[in-house]
């Protein structure tokens, strides 16, 4: 299984930085996991929007789903239209995203077949194995432990300390987990994002192997992120840079 990370801005992009969205793939399944803005126009970097067999969009927040649009016009209006892709999202996020289409396009069911999960919810997708669980968000925010040929990666999505990502993550090869703030945890600016120290102190008590941040606020020096959370997870840590590809 390998991950490309497509963008990984926290809640906004800036030039060359699109916000979160993630490639991962594994014996040709190609999963597009988050489609924050710029990440469509990453994602055909990679792949033709055709390769794509699956979609999971964590959360309502525009960060995470804004870019379904793209790939909704390009798949239904372009030279290849394709049905019933799925989509592995929380509830109430499709007619959040309907309610933006308009003219002839009253909803996604030409393209995009909808699948809402919760808390244990299971599906397959090609070779890969996905396990949902509830971030600790304002609103419904899927966090997901993907496997695939004995390997897996565990993505946090937006979340606080508390919610499913630490049962999720227990024994993960990679946490792909949210660091959005820097310093003490009792100074952060808002509840339902980790600092970099909560993302590894996270880490380390689920025993993951290896612990990428991403969702870093876009102001912030990621380097400062990754030696604070190297100090609490007791191991190196990476940043999740645009445009790198990793092995789970
Ligand atoms: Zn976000
Ligand atoms: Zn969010």
């Amino acid at each position: 299984m390998q991950l490309t990370v497509l963008g990984s801005n926290g809640t906004y992009g800036t030039p060359g930085r699109p916000a979160s969205g993630y490639l991962v793939e594994h014996e040709g399944t190609h999963l597009w996991m988050d489609a924050g803005s710029g990440t469509f126009a990453a994602l055909q970097d990679r792949i033709d929007p055709g390769e794509v067999d699956g979609i999971v969009l964590s959360h309502a927040h525009s960060d995470h789903c804004l870019d379904i649009f793209g790939f909704y016009y390009a798949t239904r209006y372009g030279r290849n239209p394709r049905s019933a892709v799925p989509a592995f999202v929380p509830e109430g996020l499709e007619e959040r995203l309907a309610a933006f289409l308009g003219g002839g396009d009253r909803d996604f069911s030409d393209v995009i077949d909808f699948r809402v999960m919760g808390p244990g919810s299971t599906a397959r997708m090609g070779s890969l194995a996905l396990r949902f669980g509830i971030s600790d968000h304002p609103v419904p925010t899927l966090c997901v432990r993907i496997e695939g040929g004995n390997r897996s990666l565990t993505y946090s999505a937006d979340t606080g300390i508390g919610g499913g990502l630490a049962e999720l993550a227990v024994g993960t090869d990679l946490l792909l987990c949210e660091a959005t703030y820097q310093g003490p945890g009792t100074e952060k600016p808002w509840p339902h994002h980790l600092t970099a120290e909560e993302a590894g102190s996270l880490a380390r008590a689920a025993g993951a192997h290896r612990l990428m941040l991403t969702h870093i606020w876009p102001t912030l020096d990621p380097s400062r992120s990754v030696a604070e959370a190297e100090d609490t997870f007791g191991r190196p840590v990476s940043p999740a840079v645009p445009g790198i590809t990793v092995k789970v």
